[in-house]
């Protein structure tokens, strides 16, 4: 039910949801949005949008959301409401004296890919400086963290080298492990554009996504990649191009670090490493992998596209150096048409990013045990900072069960649903004294919360978010913070309590503090932004306009660098006990843990996860689709309702995480990246047995 009405007003501002970053025009009836009509001047969507964006904004004004603070001293205690004042002072009491009690060391926070690059750069610096501590860590570490690791290592920049009008150049583009069409739909129409013009498509993911076939779209080649094997499949795409001789010679002598390259091209060509050889642990026919490499590498302008399918792996970072040796190696980086693009999930998980979240990183990417780095901070913020990388999230639930790690300021992030192995999830955050969460929803985490400070939606937010193609746009209020407070406003409260004193009044001075700390946000104002419409990182003044595609003349590092990438295979490998492969996705309609989109229409289109199983392995089990099946695996067992489809291969099942009523991440394993411990969601070891009604 979309609300009509004449609009007295119009404000215009960006959605809240994936990371293209679609620009909208809130049509308003006093405080009242009348409709979001998406936006024709906005650079990242050209006036065009999808269902999320355009219909699902009624979550902001939901009767689910909490608007008083509340505290308890015991999860098992009711919450009780109180002011303002009372709950900040109470939670800044709890870090005092757990600080006391047991070490600086033992609080930390976590940001929010949903707020804004202002309110984020706040929770770090409050972790930082008024917590005294670098334990601090974005969601991020659970979807793209690996790029940030395999790019920066790569070509020196943690974030993709295109803006999205660039598909329109590409002659071949390369989908990996990203469905776009669910997941970006409004990048994904552009592509598809590009495609019906001629563009060639290779797919490769181990479900037949929508790219791979629909009704004027099919890809030239489908590589149905084992999931776990990404690496061994890059690898032996490159054992083509550097045996076939398709290597860009002159490219890589001139732009890449010759030793590393020479290397590296030893290391491919290796006979262990050719399609043929790898057919068994990929799953994918040598002759299609070869005519995958020799198409990508041969035909113009050759682009990849990449999601959480290449990412959240034990060798997610890997997998990423790989696709950024092949687009190397084939001279496809620096100009429109090609380059390496992370279709970043969260409207700011870019952002969060860019802005310090990581606990070895200040804001730009720069390292915390950097001397000068730190000096700069230090002098800025007026406190001495630790010079030691602080703690991930993962590693702060593990210190919470060993009691080192006591109380957590956890803004605008749902982990006990989205964070995987959610039975030790549930267990870390029950053994610490003060959990705070700042949440518009009383989420599956707030359950296990003594403080809760009502948050702020989108509507309610001045700001800015950054999208996949670092274009950083201005997020206008369009309503005051319901619940009296803005998230940046409580931040800064819960600072000053401390002792630490935060005194902006408007989140364009953060904007203003952050530009004179980060030499790539150095020429961003909110004042720009506005006369630009947008800015994409770097901004600064070499590129006072902003960077539309990096790495143009040098990388960002200065030559670029080959990586070994040998596969290692996951520990998540199908057993006897465990015969069968779950990996997960996100359908079109809902978005990731749901708890916005469930609480809008669009569960008309989807109101529950099921589980996808090939028909093969459905008759094994005498699975129907509707039965209902439970799924076990070594982390612990879900149930949810089977889909017999071949959009799934033998040997393979697939759901989503929408609903925390399916609980997929009950049965995610704590395995993860070697690099940066982003989670191994893709790949867990299961049994499927079909059961009765729960
Ligand atoms: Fe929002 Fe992404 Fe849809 Fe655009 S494509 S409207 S940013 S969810």
């Amino acid at each position: 039910v979309i609300m009509m009405g004449q609009p007295e007003h119009s404000v215009v501002t960006t959605c809240a949801y994936c990371g293209v970053g679609c620009g909208f025009k809130a049509d308003m009836k006093g405080e009242e949005v009348v409709r979001m009509v998406p936006w024709k001047d906005g650079k990242a969507n050209r006036g065009h949008s999808c269902v999320k964006g355009r219909f699902a904004w009624g979550y902001a004004t939901h009767k689910d959301r909490v608007l008083k603070p509340m505290i308890r001293k015991k999860i098992t205690d009711p919450w009780q409401e109180v002011s303002w004042d009372e709950a900040i002072n109470y939670a800044a009491g709890e870090i005092k004296r757990i600080q006391e009690q047991y070490g600086r060391d033992a609080v930390g926070g976590i940001t929010s890919s949903r707020c804004t690059n202002e309110e984020t750069y706040l929770v770090q610096k409050l972790v930082r400086a008024a917590f005294g501590t670098n334990n601090v860590d974005t969601c991020a570490r659970v979807c793209h963290s690996p790029t940030g690791y395999g790019l920066k290592t790569t070509l020196g920049e943690s974030a993709g080298t295109q803006t999205f009008d660039s598909v329109m150049h590409s002659d071949v583009i390369i989908v990996m492990g990203a469905n776009p069409s669910a997941a970006h739909p409004v990048f994904a129409s552009r592509m598809k554009q590009r495609l019906r013009e001629g563009a060639k498509l290779i797919v490769i993911d181990p479900r037949q996504i929508e790219l791979v076939s629909s009704a004027h779209i099919k890809a030239d080649y489908h590589l149905p990649v084992r999931p776990g094997t990404n690496t061994a499949l890059l690898t032996s795409m490159a054992h083509v191009i550097a045996t076939e001789n398709l290597i860009d010679e002159q490219f890589v002598a001139e732009r890449c670090e010759e030793k590393a390259f020479r290397e590296w091209r030893e290391f491919v060509s290796l006979p262990e490493n050719s399609p043929e050889a790898m057919e068994s642990v990929t799953g994918v026919p040598a002759a299609d992998l070869r005519g995958a490499a020799r198409l990508y590498a041969t035909q113009g302008n050759g682009a990849i596209y990449y999601g959480l399918g290449v990412t959240e792996h034990s060798q997610g970072s890997t997998t990423v150096m790989a696709i950024a040796n092949l687009a190397m190696a084939t001279g496809n980086v620096g100009r429109e048409g090609v380059g390496v693009n992370p279709l970043r999930g969260q409207n700011n998980v870019q952002g969060s990013c860019d802005m310090g979240s990581f606990p070895h990183e200040l804001p730009g990417y720069r390292h915390i045990s950097d001397v000068a780095t730190r000096t700069e901070f230090e002098q800025a913020w007026g406190v001495t900072l630790q010079p030691e990388p602080g703690l991930r999230i993962p590693n702060m639930f593990d210190a919470a069960l060993d009691g080192s790690f006591k109380a957590l300021y956890c803004q605008g992030e749902d982990i006990v649903q989205s964070d995987p192995n959610t039975q030790h999830v549930i267990a870390a955050m029950s053994a610490m004294e003060c959990v705070i969460v700042q949440d518009i929803f009383l989420n599956e985490t707030a359950k296990y919360a003594h403080v809760f400070l009502p948050g702020s939606s989108f509507l309610e937010k001045d700001g800015t978010f950054t999208n996949a193609e670092r274009r950083i746009s201005r997020v206008r209020k369009v309503m005051e913070p319901k619940a009296g407070m803005g998230d940046w406003e409580a931040t800064c409260a819960l600072s000053n309590a401390l002792g630490y004193p935060m005194n902006y009044k408007h989140p364009s001075e953060i904007m203003d503090e952050i530009a004179r700390l980060t030499p790539t946000f150095k020429g961003v104002s909110f004042k720009k932004i506005d006369e630009l419409g947008s800015i994409q990182w770097p901004c600064n003044d070499e590129a006072p306009e902003g960077t539309p595609t990096m790495h143009v003349n040098e990388f960002v590092r200065g030559k670029g660098k080959f990586v070994i990438t040998k596969y290692v295979p996951s520990d998540e490998r199908s057993t006897r006990k465990f015969p069968l492969l779950l990996t997960t996705g996100r359908i079109l309609s809902q978005y990731n843990v749901g708890a916005q989109t469930r609480r809008t229409e669009n569960v008309v289109w989807h109101n529950e996860d099921v589980l996808e199983i090939h028909p093969q392995d459905a008759e094994d089990r005498g699975v129907s689709t509707g039965d209902w099946v439970a799924i076990q695996s070594r982390a612990g067992e879900t149930v949810l309702r089977a889909d017999v489809t071949d959009r799934v291969q033998p040997g393979v099942i697939y759901t989503t995480f929408h609903f925390p009523e399916s609980g997929a991440n009950v049965v995610t394993t704590d395995s993860s990246d070697w690099a940066t411990n982003c989670p191994e969601y893709k790949v867990t070891a299961v049994q499927v047995k079909r059961v009765t009604q729960p």
